[in-house]
């Protein structure tokens, strides 16, 4: 057997993105980078390069690249069972689901293999608990204006945000959209949705929707009216959860419970896997009910449990705390250098978004353009807010080498 080749190969660049559009369909606005190699929080472009990764394949590498600990979970799964089927009893899923069981307020996890698999399933669930529970044969559900919930035709329509929704019509019926954090439109929608409503879903934090925070007092009533109907409360915490926001799951920021949440990103470090998870009140899946081919295979369960073990092993939700505090405040104190053009830094732990002013002509593309040049990989969070999510690993020294890069970054933009 030859050995593997950790020298990343030199690609043409201006060859291979040619031939990747011509092949590839064409859903991404991609930078003109071609990414080859990566190691804890860095990675490597086609040419060299080096880049600090704040994008974390989109919030998703909890423990950055080419984590030991992910290496071997990966290594040494694929060649003992890496795939069978749901048929039989899967012991690497059910080790996962009691770890992610004794770690939530949940009893029970489904597993599939993407975020909006995962809501998929939220939303199947909310509806057989309509059906069955509350006896409701046109079931809603109540989710949030600048939400996202994933690409599917049911997820784009749980999504509250028209434009990714625009030529996919007919959506699919049984939801209605409230405003993010307002207590008095949510209570007018359930009044107006008495008898049918089922289910409220929410992000903890807003994460493509522009990094914003729920808010406490507002979540709790969330609660409470839910709890006073009788309707489930699901989180999608897809993005915050998986100890990004400083804590395990986003909802603990927020003093609460779901009934039903959602996690995929961060779950696997960056190997594709989804999950369910509930309360056994509203555990009403039957054989026949749900199923996913790959969903919890023993390959994702294996990695995803070893990325679980690694958060509390090295005790990285502190990590993600801690390190979390210091960007805020790095970026904080930038923002008091550019007040018309930064409105505000917000976010929880290692989910920040620098929020630039409606006024600007700056946009977040131009912000993580610049950044990138100098080495810096962000991602806008919509057009106005540049969103900072590195892997759960990152240390001061790379946090600080962030900041004097935005600083520098925003410097020239400015000038
Ligand atoms: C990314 C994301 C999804 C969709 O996840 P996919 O794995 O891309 O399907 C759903 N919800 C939230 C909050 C997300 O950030």
């Amino acid at each position: 057997m030859s050995p593997i080749a950790l020298e990343p190969p030199i690609v043409d660049i201006q060859n291979s993105t040619s031939e990747f559009d011509q092949y590839v369909m064409n859903t991404y606005a991609r930078f003109p980078i071609a990414l080859v190699r990566g190691a804890g929080c860095r990675v490597w472009d086609s040419t060299g390069k080096e880049y600090l990764d704040f994008v974390a394949g989109i919030a998703t590498c909890t423990l950055g690249h080419a984590h030991p600990a992910m290496v071997k979970a990966v290594t040494e799964q694929i060649q003992t069972l890496h795939h069978v089927s749901n048929l039989f009893y899967l012991p690497a899923q059910g080790e996962l689901a009691k770890w992610l069981v004794q770690n939530s307020c949940a009893d029970k996890a489904f597993f599939c293999n993407s975020g909006a698999e995962a809501n998929e399933g939220a939303i199947k669930l909310a509806r057989k608990y309509a059906h069955v529970k509350l006896g409701i044969e046109d079931p809603l559900i109540l989710t949030a204006n600048a939400s996202f919930h994933g690409r599917t035709l049911a997820t784009i329509t749980a999504t509250g945000q028209p434009k990714y929704q625009k030529n996919f019509t007919p959506l699919v019926s049984g939801f209605d959209y409230v405003p993010y954090n307002d207590i008095a439109a949510l209570e007018a929608a359930v009044a107006k949705y008495e008898g049918r409503l089922c289910a409220v879903m929410l992000e903890a934090l807003q994460g493509e929707g522009g990094v914003r925070p729920g808010d406490r007092a507002y979540f709790q009533r969330v609660r409470e009216i839910c709890d006073q109907k009788n309707i489930l409360l699901i989180l999608d915490e897809v993005q915050v959860g998986m100890g990004r926001s400083g804590k395990l799951w986003g909802y603990e920021n927020l003093g609460i419970e779901p009934d039903i949440f959602t996690s995929a990103k961060g779950l696997g470090g960056g190997i594709p896997i989804g999950a369910m998870m509930c309360k056994s009140s509203c555990d009403l899946f039957e054989p026949g009910d749900h199923a996913s081919t790959f969903g919890g295979n023993p390959f994702a369960c294996t990695v995803a449990l070893a990325v679980c073990k690694t958060l509390t092993d090295e005790d990285l939700v502190t990590n993600a705390k801690e390190r979390g505090e210091q960007l805020q405040k790095g970026l904080r104190a930038i923002a008091q250098d550019y007040p018309d053009l930064i409105e505000q830094v917000r976010g929880w732990g290692l989910i920040e978004g620098l929020v630039l002013a409606e006024s600007a002509a700056l946009t977040s593309r131009d912000v993580v353009q610049a950044c990138i040049d100098r080495g810096l990989m962000l991602v806008p969070a919509g057009p106005k807010v540049v969103r900072f999510v590195p892997p759960l690993i990152v240390s001061a020294e790379e946090i600080d080498q962030a900041i004097a890069t935005i600083a520098a970054s925003l410097a020239s933009l400015n000038s």
